[in-house]
C-alpha cells in the first residue's frame, strides 16, 4: 500500500486483536482506493471541461488569423464568450474544492431567509421577465429566522433560481415556497421549494444531479453556457448548514429542488 497500491486486502485469520487490525486495514486500504478513484474522476472531469472551450478558442484564433488583414472588434466576440466561459468554469472549480476541502470560510449569524430570497428573486426579475418567465414568492412560514451564512446560502438560491428560469420555456413560471415542517429525525426545520414547469428532470437522472459535471442533456448545457457545477457548490453550501437538499418531480409538471435547513443549527454540537 506504500507503494500506492490502494485496494489491496489482507486474508482475517482469526477474530483476535489480530484479526481485528487486518480488517481495520482492509477497510482503511478500500477508503483510499475509493479516494483515489474519486481523485482521478475529478482530474479526468476538470481535463475534459477545460478542453473544449480552449479547442474553440484556438480554431476560431486560427481561423482570424489565417484570414489575415485587420479584425474587426465585432468577430472578437464570441472569443470573449467563449473566455467568460472559461473563467467561470475555473472560477466554479476553485469555489467547491475549497468547499470539498472545508477551506472555505461561512460566517454564520442570525438570518432572515425570507428576506434573503426575496432579494434574490428581486435580482433575477428583469432578466425572468425579459424571457416571460414569472416568479412567485410564497411564504407559509411564521419563523423564517435561522443560522445561516446569508452570502453562501443565497448562492445556493440563487443557483437554483437561475436553473429553473433557464430550463423553463418562455411564458412559463417559478414558484419558490417556504414553509415549516420537521424532519425525519423530528427536528424543525424551514424548507425552501424552488418549482419550475419546465421540462422536469427524469427518474434516472435525479441521484447524479449533484454530482460535479453532470448534465442532463450535456451538448445543449454546454452550448447554453452550463458548467455543471452549480449544483455540486449548492450542494456543499447546504451541507455545511447541516441542511439538505434534494430534487423531484414538481407535483405539476417541471422539476423541484428542496432546500431543508434547521431551526437549531447553532445549538448543534460542532461537527
Ligand atoms: P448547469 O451549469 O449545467 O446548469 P447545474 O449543476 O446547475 O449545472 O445543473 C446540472 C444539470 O441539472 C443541468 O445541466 C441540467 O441538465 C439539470 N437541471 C438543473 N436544474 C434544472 C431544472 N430546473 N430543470 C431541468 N433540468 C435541470
Amino acid at each position: 500500500m506504500g507503494a500506492g497500491n490502494f485496494g489491496d486486502q489482507v486474508r482475517i485469520a482469526s477474530r483476535d486483536e489480530y484479526g481485528k487490525v487486518a480488517s481495520a486495514f482492509n477497510s482503511m486500504s478500500m477508503q483510499l482506493k475509493r479516494r483515489e478513484e474519486l481523485r482521478r474522476c475529478l482530474l479526468a472531469g476538470v481535463a475534459h471541461e477545460l478542453r473544449t472551450p480552449l479547442t474553440i478558442l484556438q480554431g476560431k484564433l486560427d481561423y482570424l488569423q489565417q484570414g489575415g488583414g485587420l479584425i474587426e472588434p465585432e468577430r472578437l466576440l464570441p472569443l470573449q464568450d467563449e473566455l467568460i466561459r472559461l473563467t467561470r468554469l475555473v472560477g466554479d472549480l476553485h469555489e467547491l474544492s475549497q468547499a470539498e476541502a472545508g477551506k472555505l470560510s461561512y460566517e454564520f449569524k442570525e438570518t432572515d431567509i425570507r428576506d434573503v430570497l426575496e432579494r434574490t428573486v428581486d435580482r433575477l426579475l428583469p432578466g425572468a421577465e425579459e424571457k416571460g418567465i414569472g416568479i412567485r414568492l410564497v411564504n407559509k412560514a411564521v419563523r423564517t429566522h435561522l443560522t445561516a451564512d446569508p452570502n453562501r446560502i443565497s448562492q445556493v438560491f440563487l443557483n437554483l433560481l437561475v436553473n429553473a428560469i433557464h430550463y423553463t420555456p418562455s411564458g412559463g413560471s417559478v414558484d419558490v415556497l417556504l414553509q415549516e415542517r420537521r424532519n425525519q429525525a423530528d427536528e424543525p426545520v424551514l424548507t425552501v421549494e424552488v418549482r419550475d414547469n419546465g421540462p422536469g428532470i427524469g427518474p434516472e437522472h435525479l441521484p447524479h444531479l449533484f454530482d460535479r459535471f453532470y448534465r442532463t442533456d450535456e451538448a445543449r448545457s454546454r452550448n447554453s453556457g452550463g458548467t455543471g457545477l452549480g449544483l455540486a457548490i449548492a450542494k456543499e453550501f447546504v451541507l455545511a448548514h447541516r441542511g439538505e437538499i434534494r430534487a423531484q418531480k414538481s407535483p405539476g409538471a417541471g422539476s423541484a429542488f428542496i432546500v431543508t435547513l434547521p431551526f437549531d443549527f447553532g445549538k448543534l454540537p460542532p461537527s
